[in-house]
């Protein structure tokens, strides 16, 4: 890794704790109301901590590229949803160590029209909070479709964040002195203008750089490349190996957007930039009958996941359609002339659906590019590899300085775990392999 992006990372580290735990601390200065009882004490601070937190998750989700980069789009979503899940226990911690320690906040009152406003909100906050959780982590087993479960996920964030606050305020016992409460009311702000910027501001630059496609190329493997061309722009500089997300159908307000590698060369003219998307489900399954010229939408690039050091040996493992941020390295590099030695494992189920087979076999002549196919299903008469990859086709295919080379790897969940066990068998150190996940949610 390189020394610019460690020095990256610890900077927004500190940004990041600093937004979490200022707010908390700015709390303790000046008028402090009279000391109650540790636990009491102890359980605030767990709900300012746990609010300061949600409402911070609209920056992690905000796709700032600068903040990103030296991660990665999918280690940032991954920390997005620990981080969640830690946010949310200190949220429910909060009224639980009040009832458990029979703290008189919560003393039960009469009749519900007792109950002051300042607790309805924390039941409506902690509930909001409860429901997006499970919608969250079994999103799947629940059924809901993607676009919905997106669109109650950012409506139930805002209702617990809305509703924390105002239980602040409604119970106002560390912020009667103005200044913390305006500090408060500053963040929920700053928290709110995170998501204009997503869902207003950022579609209101992308409805003005539009894109056209120019073709819609079949490939292999229930396959289709779309080529789109910048309308009236010069469109974006990538790095290969990074993704955008497509919106085709609907403007860039809707959340539609899907997240897909760049397959073209980030050498390309003119702007034009091609994605390469295999038949998996709603949106891909249309993807073959979009028209010639329609307009669309593209917000990149982002990601981290793009090629190494020029001196060193890149293996790239790619599993089915983990081919496409594989492919725009190895066309990227044949069209900058470079020759640094590439070993491309490239896993697919049969013969005939292996994506790209036929130009990857002639860009050999352009590279020092070595290429071991991987069949699951293999043809009669097949003398190639068969089965999973795993540590002994590494030690079969690839010079014996493992630790040496750098890795890239893309394909189903299943198979970059395998991938990322077996090098850890074979001693390479993890700051040498690099992941580009499909599974963000
Ligand atoms: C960084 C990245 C790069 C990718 N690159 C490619 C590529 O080059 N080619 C390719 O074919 N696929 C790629 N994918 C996968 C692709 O984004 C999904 O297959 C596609 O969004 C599925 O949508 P669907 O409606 O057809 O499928 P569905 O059946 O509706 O969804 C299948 C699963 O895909 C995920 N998904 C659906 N919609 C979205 C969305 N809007 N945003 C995020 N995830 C979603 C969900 O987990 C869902 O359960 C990439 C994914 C990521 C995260």
């Amino acid at each position: 890794m390189q020394s610019r992006d460690l020095v990256r990372k610890a900077v927004w580290s500190v940004i990041y704790l600093l937004f979490i735990l200022a707010p908390l601390f700015a709390l303790l200065t000046g008028t402090l109301p009279p000391a109650r009882n540790f636990g009491t004490e102890f359980s605030v601070a767990l709900g300012y901590s746990g609010l300061a937190m949600m409402g911070l998750q609209f920056g992690l989700t905000a796709r700032f590229r600068h903040v990103t980069e030296p991660w990665g789009e999918d280690v940032i979503y991954h920390f997005h949803r620990r981080v969640s899940l830690l946010a949310v226990s200190l949220v429910v911690a909060h009224p639980l160590i009040l009832f458990a320690i029979r703290s008189d906040k919560v003393a039960m009152p009469g009749s519900l029209l007792e109950v002051p406003w300042g607790a309805w909100f924390a039941f409506l906050s902690i509930g909001s909070v409860i429901v997006l959780v499970i919608t969250a982590l079994w999103r799947k087993q629940l059924k809901i479709r993607y676009e919905l479960w997106h669109l109650s996920h950012i409506g139930l964030a805002l209702v617990a964040i809305f509703g924390g606050v105002l239980h602040m305020i409604g119970w106002g016992f560390y912020l009667t002195d103005p200044f913390k409460r305006t500090l408060w009311i500053c963040m929920t702000a700053f928290w709110v203008a995170l998501l204009l910027y997503v869902r207003l501001f950022k579609p209101l630059f992308m409805i003005r750089r539009p894109y056209r496609i120019a073709e819609v190329r079949a490939e292999r493997g229930d396959t289709t490349t779309l080529v789109m061309q910048p309308d009236g722009h010069a469109g974006f500089r990538f790095k290969p190996g990074q993704f955008g997300w497509l919106n085709v159908w609907g403007s860039p307000f809707r959340i539609t957007g899907h997240p897909f590698s760049f397959s073209s060369s980030a050498e390309a003219a003119n702007g034009r930039v091609e994605m390469t998307i295999r038949n998996l489900g709603d949106f891909t399954s249309q993807v073959k009958t979009i028209e010639t010229g329609r307009r669309v939408y593209l917000d990149g690039p982002y990601g981290a996941f793009t090629i190494g050091h020029p001196t060193d040996m890149h293996v790239l493992i790619a599993g089915g359609i983990g081919i496409t941020p594989m492919m725009s390295m190895i066309r990227s590099l044949a069209d900058r002339g470079d020759q640094r030695p590439l070993v491309l494992l490239y896993s697919g189920k049969t013969w005939d659906s292996l994506t790209f087979r036929e130009e990857l076999d002639a860009l050999k002549a352009r590279l020092d590019l070595r290429i071991v196919y991987v069949l699951s299903d293999p043809p009669e008469g097949w003398s190639g590899e068969v089965g999973r990859i795993d540590a002994a086709m590494f030690r079969r295919h690839l010079p014996p300085e493992f630790a040496d080379h750098e890795y890239f790897i893309c394909g189903p969940d299943s198979m970059m775990d395998a991938i990322e066990t077996a090098l850890g068998e074979m001693k390479v150190p993890r700051i040498r392999y690099h992941s580009e996940r499909y599974s963000f949610v």
